[in-house]
């Protein structure tokens, strides 16, 4: 294929820039379930593009509704003046998010939603009179953007390394054990005790010093790690009776992921703080939120006199009138087309029962999966050089789209997904995985 741009400029983000320069993949268009690339092969989307096209590709009405916002209100100051889709599209997310938490921050990312959450959060301590309440706790494995705050309380190591120090943060274990729940479908039964290492952080550092939590309800990016049974609950009580701040990252886990809004209603806990992005707005405009009580809302913004700003913070495209047109026809679609319910029907039954049939191959460690979300592990290879990246090669090869992280390769198709999409899916990574030593 003749190339008809050059690949020099672009540094690509969480790529092997030299690598893919030699070899590019490159994805030109794209349509429901598939991406098309440049030279027209048709590539069936297993991972809604980055975990965030929920509603699949080309939904002509959320370009639609986008457009119609800049013929009408192309741009306005969010800092002291406001529009009407702005404060629609919030009143319109909290219709979604658990009770209590009707509150929304709008940011552009996951990144500084995770930001924006994290400071709300410390705000929120010092408006409460905590003022020695600072330090923040993560997971490890856990990936929360990778802005400065994100990468403290994210626990993948080479996100975090050479970059200097970072805020003061304590990380809890990750609940990864596949010795004890290899293969287990739904919530592995082992592991809840985990969250007692709660307890022990919040007593070592002080309760008086740890200002928050943040967990993703499910780990994506460190390779699809579930939450034991009774593991986030747990979380939950110990951060009430510390008075910390609990924060479920669910930039992935939101919208239809896992059969629910957000995987606080799949798995029934309320936190404090919600993150949210990627499917908020299908992923065709970057659009984060932070979803926050009523209570932390009220205490922050009653803590300042009247007139002074309550709380200083914001982006310059904090609910940018054209993200929320976007955002409320992505509402209206995964309404009407019952999306965000449809990961716990039939169609993620399928999903479970197609990747737990790979489990016999001998290349394959584990596999992990709730709704339509789902990791297959790999033997790690003699040489000890992670061989999820060639799958995905092997992936594209064969006309599907996966995503890898080191022996791991995870599945997050499109809510549209249909079975026959699934059989497809499972059929590649069998013939590929039969393949491997
Ligand atoms: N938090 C989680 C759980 C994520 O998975 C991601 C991205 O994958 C982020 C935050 C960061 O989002 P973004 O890439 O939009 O900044």
């Amino acid at each position: 294929m003749e190339k008809k741009v050059s690949y020099d400029a672009f540094w690509m983000p969480f790529t092997a820039n030299r690598n893919f320069k030699a070899d590019p993949r490159i994805i030109n268009r794209a349509e429901g379930m598939y991406c098309y690339s440049d030279n027209g092969t048709q590539l069936l989307d297993a991972t809604a593009g980055l975990w965030c096209v929920n509603a699949g590709h080309g939904r002509k009405e959320i370009g639609e509704a986008m457009a119609k916002q800049v013929a009408e209100l192309d741009y306005s100051s969010p800092f002291n003046f406001g529009h009407d889709i702005g404060f629609e599209f919030a009143e319109r997310l909290v219709s979604f998010t658990p009770p209590g938490l009707n509150k929304v921050f709008f940011t552009n990312s996951g990144s500084e939603a995770v930001e924006s959450a994290l400071k709300i959060a410390l705000a929120y301590q010092q408006a409460k009179g905590n003022t020695g309440k600072f330090k923040l706790i993560g997971r490890e494995l856990g990936y929360h953007g990778v802005n400065f705050g994100g990468i403290s309380v994210g626990g993948l190591t080479p996100n975090r390394k050479g970059f200097g120090p970072l805020l003061p943060t304590d990380h809890l274990s990750h609940t990864l054990d596949i010795a004890n729940n290899a293969f287990s479908q739904g919530l592995p039964e082992h592991g809840a005790d985990k969250a007692e290492q709660l307890e022990q952080l919040i007593q070592f550092h002080g309760a008086d010093s740890v200002a928050a939590v943040i967990v993703e309800p499910i780990s994506g990016a460190g390779g699809v790690i579930l939450p034991p049974k009774g593991y986030l609950r747990r979380l939950r009580e110990i951060c009430s009776k510390h008075d910390v701040v609990l924060i479920f990252d669910e930039v992935i886990t939101g919208w239809g992921r896992l059969g629910a809004s957000f995987a606080s209603e799949a798995f029934d806990v309320v936190p404090d703080l919600i993150t949210s992005a990627k499917g908020i707005t299908s992923g065709v405009v970057p659009l984060g939120a932070v979803f926050a009580k009523d209570e932390i809302y009220q205490t922050v913004v009653n803590s300042a006199p009247e007139g002074a700003v309550e709380f200083f913070h914001g982006y310059t495209y904090s609910g940018h009138p054209v993200a929320c047109a976007a955002g409320l026809a992505t509402l209206d679609i995964y309404q009407r087309e019952g999306l965000l319910e449809r990961a716990s029907g039939e169609i993620g039954q399928y999903f479970q029962q197609g990747l737990h049939s790979l489990k016999d191959i001998p290349s394959i460690v584990d596999i992990r999966n709730y709704g339509l979300i789902g990791a297959i592990q790999f033997a790690e290879p003699q040489d000890g050089k992670p061989i999820g990246f060639d799958i995905l090669k092997r992936c594209y090869d064969k006309g599907v789209m996966v995503r890898s992280m080191g022996n791991t390769i995870a599945l997050s198709p499109p809510l549209i997904i249909e079975k026959q999409h699934i059989d497809v899916i499972v059929d590649t990574l069998s013939n590929i995985a039969k393949d491997i030593p």
